[in-house]
C-alpha cells in the first residue's frame, strides 16, 4: 500500500517511510491510495471474531507486507490488551469506554501501536529516530508510556504550562529513560506551531531523523478505527444501527471511525462533538474553513482552533459538502453546557462522564432531538479521575484513583523549561 501527500507535490511512500517521516516533504498528511472494503462475510461473523483477529483484518492492507504477519499479530496483542465495553446509560443511550489502558485514554491504542511499528521500523537503523510531538493533555502520557524504553527512539514531549491537569502532567514528565517533557511558557498552538517549525529547520533536519507522534501520523491515526469495530461487533447483537457522536479535537479519531464505515462497517451516523473551539461546527453551517486560536475549556485535549485532521475527512468525501453533510453533524457545547450534561448523566444514571464524553454525550442528545428513536454510541475518551478537580467539583463524588494513576502519583516531576523556537532548537541539536 503506498501513502500520498494530500499537498501532492510530493512521492508516494510506504507504509514504513510514511510512519518514519509523519508528514510529507511537502507538509501534506499522507493518505492511503485506496480502502479495499472488508468482505461481507467479515461484519456477518464479526461476534465470532476476536479482538486481535478484527484489528489484523482491518489493518493488514495498510500495513501489507512491510510488517511480517506474525510481527504485526504481536503488535497487535501488545496494543489491545485491555478491554473496550460499552456501557448502556440511558434508553437508546450508551458510551463506549476507551479508557482501560495504560494511561486511561483512547490514545494509548494509536500511541501503542506506532510506538511498537516504529521500533519495528528502527531495528538495524543507523539513526536514532527523534519523535517530538505536542500534546494538549493525553497525547503527551499516551506516547511517552508507549514509546518507554523503545530502542532507536527518543521522545520529546512539549507540553503548556498549566494547562494540563496535574494527571496528564505526571503521565508526561514522571517516566525517565528514553522520554523527556519540555514545559512551554504558551498554549497548545504555541506547542503545535514550534513543532511544526522544527520539522521545516533544514538545520535539524541535515542532524537528525525526526517524527510525529501526533494523529497526522498514519500509525496513529488508523489503528483508532480498531475500537468502531469493537462497539459494531457488540451492538450488532442486539441488531441495532449506530450513531457515533465522538468528542472531537484534532478530529483523527472521528476520521478512523470513517475509514471503518469507509471499510464496510454500517454506521447510521457520525456526530462531531466539540466544546467552544467550533471551527468545524461552524463550517458545517457555513461551509467556510476558518481556523481560530483555540481557547482553554475544562475538555483540554479538544482545545484546538485548526484541527489538524479534518482535511483528511474533507478528502475522504472528496472535498463533496452536500456527501459529508449527509454523514456529519457537528456542534459545539461551552463548559456550563458540559458540567450540565455530567451532573446529569450522574444524577439520572449514576454514571460519571468525565468533560471530553459529556461533551459527547451532548452531542449525540442533540442529535436524537432530530432523529428520536436512533440509537447512539457516545466516546468516552478518558477516564474522569484524569480530570479529577473538575469531576469531583461538579458531581460532588470522590473517585476512586486506579492503579495505573495512582503509580504516577508520588513521582516526581520532571521537565525542562522554554519559552521560544530557539530554545527548543537548541535543546534539540545539543542533546
Ligand atoms: C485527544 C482527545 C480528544 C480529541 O481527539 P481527536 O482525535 O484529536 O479529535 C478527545 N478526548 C480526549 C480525552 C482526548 O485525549
Amino acid at each position: 500500500m503506498k501513502f500520498y501527500s494530500l499537498n501532492k507535490q510530493a512521492p508516494p511512500v510506504s507504509f514504513k517511510e510514511a510512519v518514519i517521516r509523519g508528514i510529507a516533504p511537502d507538509r501534506g498528511l499522507y493518505f492511503p491510495e485506496s480502502f479495499t472494503p472488508l468482505p461481507d462475510s467479515f461484519f456477518e461473523t464479526i461476534e465470532e471474531l476476536s479482538n486481535h483477529e478484527i484489528a489484523f483484518n482491518a489493518i493488514h492492507q495498510f500495513v501489507s507486507d512491510e510488517i511480517p504477519n506474525e510481527e504485526l499479530k504481536k503488535i497487535l496483542a501488545n496494543t489491545l490488551d485491555f478491554d473496550f465495553p460499552i456501557v448502556e446509560i440511558e434508553e437508546n443511550v450508551a458510551t463506549l469506554e476507551l479508557f482501560h489502558g495504560p494511561t486511561m485514554a483512547f490514545k494509548d491504542v494509536g500511541a501503542r501501536f506506532m510506538a511498537q511499528c516504529l521500533g519495528y521500523f528502527s531495528k538495524g537503523e543507523k539513526t536514532d529516530v527523534t519523535v517530538l510531538v505536542a500534546t494538549s493533555g493525553d497525547t503527551g502520557g499516551a506516547v511517552a508510556n508507549g514509546f518507554l524504553g523503545v530502542e532507536g527512539v527518543k521522545v520529546v514531549i512539549l507540553y503548556p504550562n498549566g494547562k494540563v491537569s496535574d494527571i496528564q502532567e505526571r503521565q508526561l514528565t514522571t517516566l525517565g529513560q528514553n522520554i523527556t517533557a519540555l514545559k512551554v511558557d504558551g498554549t497548545f498552538d504555541d506547542c503545535q506551531k514550534m513543532v511544526k517549525t522544527a520539522f521545516l529547520d533544514e538545520n535539524i533536519l541535515k542532524e537528525m531523523q525526526l517524527t510525529s507522534a501526533n494523529s497526522i501520523n498514519v500509525a496513529r491515526w488508523l489503528p483508532q478505527l480498531f475500537y468502531f469495530l469493537f462497539a459494531y461487533k457488540q451492538a450488532k447483537v442486539q441488531g441495532k444501527e449506530i450513531v457515533f457522536s465522538i468528542p472531537s479535537g484534532n478530529f483523527g479519531n472521528i476520521c478512523a471511525g470513517m475509514v471503518a464505515q469507509r471499510l464496510g462497517m454500517p454506521v447510521k451516523h457520525f456526530i462531531a462533538a466539540t466544546n467552544v473551539n467550533d471551527t468545524v461546527p461552524q463550517y458545517m453551517l457555513t461551509k467556510e474553513y476558518t481556523p481560530k486560536p483555540s481557547t482553554a475549556t475544562i475538555s483540554n485535549a479538544m482545545d484546538v482552533g485548526d484541527p489538524s485532521n479534518f482535511i483528511r475527512i474533507r478528502h475522504l468525501y472528496d472535498d463533496n459538502f452536500e456527501e459529508l453533510e449527509k454523514n456529519l453533524s457537528s456542534y459545539s457545547f461551552d463548559d456550563k453546557e458540559t458540567k450540565a450534561a455530567m451532573l446529569e448523566i450522574f444524577e439520572k444514571n449514576g454514571y460519571i462522564a468525565d468533560p471530553h464524553g459529556a461533551v459527547g454525550y451532548l452531542g449525540l442528545k442533540k442529535h436524537q432531538k432530530k432523529q428520536p428513536g436512533s440509537y447512539g454510541i457516545f466516546l468516552e475518551t478518558a477516564h474522569p479521575v484524569k480530570f479529577l478537580d473538575v469531576v469531583v467539583e461538579t458531581v460532588d463524588k470522590e473517585v476512586e484513583i486506579p492503579p495505573q494513576i495512582q503509580k504516577v502519583m508520588s513521582k516526581e516531576k520532571k521537565s525542562i523549561s522554554i519559552k521560544s523556537y530557539d530554545e527548543l532548537k537548541s535543546y534539540l541539536l545539543n542533546e
